[in-house]
Order: structure tokens, then sequence, then C-alpha cells
């Protein structure tokens, strides 16, 4: 690994846009921009040349797994949703993206509209469906309005609504905003939200691919998933495959956060480090500061320690290192940081967001919260660890959905990495970085 490591150093490309390929480049108001830039070819080459099967088996073999933050095989799940009973099928974009500090579903929706209408398309004709819905994060005025035009210029030119290419294929595609939960990205409380309902997850299975919006077969993809698609299909699976690693090929879209000279959003193969990022792309430490942890994906990421920093980031790597890649924010903190405090402001963003339905999730994250500001405020006592550890077990174990379930993971890696900064805050009553005033 390490050999292999450093000959990603040494071929270190600037980055690598596949997701990204036209933001910038092309003006997202102006769908002939996007068709100079091979747009909605990849739609007319699978309507017109291939079977829905043949589609999928190239999207199998592409080996893309979703980036919305699970890493599920996009392929594998498209299969479900085409063989499941029925004729009526959804195709659902979800663009709720809520996660604290992520915004790189914003930027892409903003930055090509286009594409990911012509992604859905695809979707929709590979898994038989004929209706397709993006559910846009309600703070997304941007992103919203240039869907909607983006959806009327596509109607004009024949790319979206009935007999697209000429060919029997229909498909038409509806934009919802949200209105400002964050527990309306889970997919299932998505889906509850459009149906009119109050947006609270089902108990899966059965999963939306087989009973899905209206109890219908659904497939639910993240944009950053669904933007690969198109590249997929022009160039091919190999292509896409000599990007990033074996299991996880391809790119991810950081939104680069934190103590760090440059923040803002990359595009790089999957598999680089976090030194990697941090070093090339982030442009060094802030003031020379030293890496204390990373925490990725918002807050149902990782806290990463520093002694990861050499870990590639992928998602078997990461799996493997006990930690998540998560949907893409990577949170940089130098030694300035601490940690009590972060677990403060994730558990904050918890509790609040959490829907309530179920007692683990709805009474854990308060009382979490509760502990970790009593340890804050130096009234901590040891057994509010133990405490702390016995809550993040019952939020993974008992939960219904992914926000209860992850809620935990800030407080299981601050205490499994930091439990001596954790401690000392008990013991002495301050703050041992003497950067967290104590309340
Ligand atoms: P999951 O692993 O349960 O499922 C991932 C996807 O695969 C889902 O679409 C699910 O329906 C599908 N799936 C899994 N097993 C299946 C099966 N047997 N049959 C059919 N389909 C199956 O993950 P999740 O709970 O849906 O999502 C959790 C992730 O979402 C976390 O990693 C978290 O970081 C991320 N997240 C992202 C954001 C964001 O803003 N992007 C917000 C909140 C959470
Ligand atoms: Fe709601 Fe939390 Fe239960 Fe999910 S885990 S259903 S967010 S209360």
């Amino acid at each position: 690994r390490i050999a292999w490591i450093s000959a990603r150093k040494n071929t270190m490309p600037a980055e690598q846009r596949i997701v990204l390929e036209h933001a910038g480049l092309i003006d997202p108001d102006d769908i002939e921009d996007y068709i100079l830039h091979d747009g909605y070819s990849a739609l007319g080459k699978v309507v017109s040349e291939m079977k829905p099967a043949e589609v999928i088996e190239l999207i199998k073999a592409s080996g893309l797994r979703g980036r919305g933050g699970a890493g599920f095989p996009t392929g594998l799940k498209w299969s479900f949703v085409a063989k499941a009973a029925g004729n009526k099928k959804y195709v659902i974009c979800n663009a709720d993206e809520s996660e604290p500090g992520t915004f790189k579903d914003r930027l892409i929706l903003e930055g090509d509209p286009h594409k990911i209408l012509e992604a859905m398309a695809i979707a929709g004709y590979a898994v038989g469906a004929d209706e397709g819905y993006v559910y846009v994060r309600g703070e997304y005025a941007l992103a919203n309005k240039r869907l909607q035009r983006a959806i009327q210029q596509a109607e004009e030119f024949g790319f979206l609504g009935n007999s697209i290419f000429e060919s029997k294929f229909n498909f038409k595609i509806h934009v919802h905003a949200g209105a400002g939960a964050y527990i309306c990205g889970e997919e299932t409380a998505l889906i509850e939200s459009i149906e009119g309902k109050r947006g609270e997850p089902r108990s899966r299975p059965p999963y939306p691919t087989t009973v899905g919006l209206w109890q219908k077969p659904t497939l639910v993809n993240n944009v950053e998933t669904i933007a690969n698609i198109p590249p997929i299909i022009r160039h091919g699976a190999d292509w896409f495959r000599q990007f990033g690693t074996p299991s996880s090929p391809g790119t991810k879209v950081y939104t680069v956060l934190g103590h760090v000279n440059s923040t803002g959003l990359i595009e790089v193969p999957m598999g680089i480090t976090l030194r990697e990022v941090i070093s090339i792309y982030a442009k060094g430490m802030r003031n020379g500061g030293t890496l204390k942890l990373a925490q990725t994906g918002g807050s149902s990421g990782s806290v990463i320690p520093a002694i990861l920093q050499d870990t590639p980031m992928d998602f078997d790597s990461f799996e493997k290192a006990g930690v998540s890649l998560g949907s893409g924010a990577l949170l940089i903190c130098d030694n300035d940081t601490c940690v009590v405090d972060l677990a403060i402001v994730l558990m904050n963003f918890f509790r609040n967001e959490s829907c309530g339905k179920c007692s683990p999730c709805r009474i854990g994250t308060h009382r979490a919260f509760e502990i970790l500001n009593k340890i804050a405020s130096g009234k901590g006592i040891l057994k509010d660890l133990d405490d702390l550890d016995e809550i993040s077990n019952n939020l993974y174990s008992m939960s219904n959905c992914g926000l209860g379930q992850t809620a935990g993971t800030p407080i299981h890696d601050v205490l499994k990495y930091f439990r001596a900064e954790v401690e000392a805050h008990v013991r002495l009553g301050v703050c041992p970085t003497g950067v967290c005033e104590m309340k």
C-alpha cells in the first residue's frame, strides 16, 4: 500500500474532473452550451443503441458506488428496481444535501443542471421508470431555479417528455423543494415528504427499490452519484475504472473546510490520502499548524485522527480502518481544537434534527448533549464517559434510521481516539487544550 501511495504522489493530477467536468465551463442556463459539450449524447446513445439491461450491466461494470455517504453499488441498486414487479416506477435524485459543511451537490446542480436531468432519464430508461423527481434542499434557491429552467429547455428540445429521441421512451421530471428538515435527506423520509406527509423515515426493509414513492419501486440516487452516469456511458466502464481504486473506482468531490490555507470544492480520485488533500489541494495547514483531526461527511461522518492521515480515502480502506468517508465534507482541524467542543457542536445538530419518531434517538441525542456540556463546564465525572459510550452504542443499535444510527459516531470516535483529552476535562476541571472556554 505504501508503494501504491508513493506512486500516486508521483502522478498526482491537479484535479480529476468527471462529476464537475462542465462546472465553470458552460453556461448552466443554456442547453445549447451543454449540447456543445457532449450534453444529451449519452441519453441518445442508450435510447438508440442499448437495451435497458445493457445499461445496467455497464453501470455495474464501472463499479460506481453511491456518493451520498453509504457507498452502495449503484448498478446493483438499479438492477433491483429493474427487476421489481409493476409497471409504474420512479427515479428520485436526492438533492436534499444538508450535512453541515457539505455543499458539493449544490455546486454540481448550479454548475451543470442538465447533466442531472440527462442522468435521471438514462436511469429511468434502464430501470423502466417514466417519471422522476429531484428533491432539492429548500435553501438551494439558485439550484432549484436552474433545474426548472433546464427542464423547460430539455422538454422543448425533446430530451424530456414523450418519444425521447423519437423512441418509445417517455420520461418527465418534477422538482420538489424541501422545507429545511435535515431528516428529509433520509430516503424514506424524503419519499414521505414528496407524498405530502410529515417527513418521518419509514422502517426498512422493504427498501425503496421495491416499495418506494406511492408504494412503487423507486430508484433513489444522490446528485454526485448520478452525475457520474453520462460520462460513464460516453467513455465506458474501463475508462471510469482507471480512476480511483479497484473497489472504489472514480472520483470523490470534497468540500474542504477548516484550518487550512485553501478551502473550497475539489474533485480528486478515490484513494488519495488526507495528507495529500491537505498538502496539495488545501495548500497546507493554516499558520503552519499541526493536524489534530479531520471530520468527514458533516455530522454523520467520522472523526479521523491525524494517525490515519495516510489511509487511502476510499470506501473499503476507510471501513477497514473503522472510519467512514461520509458524504464529502472534510472539516480539517488543528491542535487548537477541543474535541469536547467539537462533539457538542455535532450533538447539538443531531438533537435539533432528530425527527423524534423513536426514543433512542429523540432522548439519546439530548442526553448526550447534556452530558457533553456538563463535561465542558468542568462538572463532569468519570462515569459520564461510560454513559456516553452506552448512549453511543444504543443510538447505533436501536435507532430506526441513519440519522440516529450515526448520531453516536462523533462520541464513539472522540472516546476512541481522544479519551485522554475528555478525561482530562473531568480530572482537571478545565479544558486541557486551553482553547475551549469553560462554561
Ligand atoms: P444504507 O447503507 O442503509 O443504504 C444505502 C442505499 O442502498 C439506500 O438507497 C438503500 O435503500 C440501498 N440499499 C441498502 N441495502 C439494500 C437492499 N438490501 N436492497 C435494496 N436497496 C438497498 O444507508 P442510508 O441509511 O440510506 O444512508 C446513510 C448515509 O447517508 C450515511 O453514510 C450518511 O453519511 C449519509 N447522509 C448523507 C447526507 C447528505 O447530505 N449527503 C445527509 C445525511 C446522511
Ligand atoms: Fe427519527 Fe431519529 Fe428515529 Fe431516525 S432515528 S426515525 S431521525 S427519531
